[in-house]
């Protein structure tokens, strides 16, 4: 299993970086739940692949809509027929059949504890989203409000901004300090090394350990400023 889901990681177009490790942790059974945004392509490849795995699959297609100045967001596509060139399509696996409903019904119920529980979050990282979630765009600022200008990088997911990976995936963690979303970290690296993909978590560790500039606002900045925010 694990050899033909890596396989169809490579040739996705639509499985970035950014989730790769939650990918990985869910492949290799340290995680009950995966979601993923996916072409109409490489949804079709992945259901065949969990219909042969035996793992369950829910999907619901979108429509994205673009509101300019680099914001765009997801619309449910309401029972319309899936456009296969545009649509975007959020693919939930679980490896089992109840794991999976109940992970559906905590969705549907906005239930965020619930869902986060199921997707392997920590309770106190799952605890801090609603803080995290207020800032829209700027979510980044949260992470960097204590003021330091040094953080660990295990659990950075701020380069994800500019396309970059992160050991933590899409997991919003509580701080970059947090002791569990570090090992959630670790644990996603010694697993990308067991599999052989150690190329891939040094690209990973070198987003996560690229620097960010922040401009006179504090907002992150694709220049390089006087404000130097470095991870180690
Ligand atoms: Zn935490």
């Amino acid at each position: 299993m694990i050899k033909d889901f890596l396989n169809f990681y490579c040739t996705s177009a639509s499985v970035g970086l950014s989730v790769l490790s939650e990918f990985i942790l869910f492949i290799s059974n340290k995680k009950e739940i995966l979601r993923l945004s996916l072409t109409y392509d490489d949804f079709m490849l992945l259901q065949n692949l969990c219909d042969n795995h035996n793992l369950k699959l829910k999907y619901t297609s979108f429509k994205a809509v673009d509101y300019g100045g680099g914001w765009a967001s997801l619309v449910k596509n309401n029972g319309q027929t899936i456009d296969k060139n545009s649509d975007t399509i959020v693919v939930v696996i679980g490896n089992t059949a109840d794991k999976l409903s109940q992970y559906i019904d905590a969705e549907a119920k906005f239930d965020y504890i619930k869902a986060g529980e199921l997707l392997g979050y920590p309770q106190c990282c799952i605890k801090s989203y609603l803080d995290i979630e207020i800032l829209k765009h700027n979510w980044y600022q949260y992470y960097l409000r204590d003021g330091k200008m040094k953080y660990p990088y295990w659990a950075n997911r701020i380069n994800t901004i500019f396309g970059g990976g992160s050991f933590v995936g899409e997991m919003f963690p509580c701080s970059l300090n947090c002791k569990k979303a570090i090992d959630i970290g670790k644990n996603a690296a010694n697993t990308m090394h067991s599999f052989g993909l150690i190329k891939l978590a040094e690209v990973i560790k070198s987003h996560c350990l690229s620097p960010i500039y922040l401009d006179e606002f504090n907002s992150i900045s694709k220049v390089v400023t006087q404000k130097k925010i470095e991870f180690y």
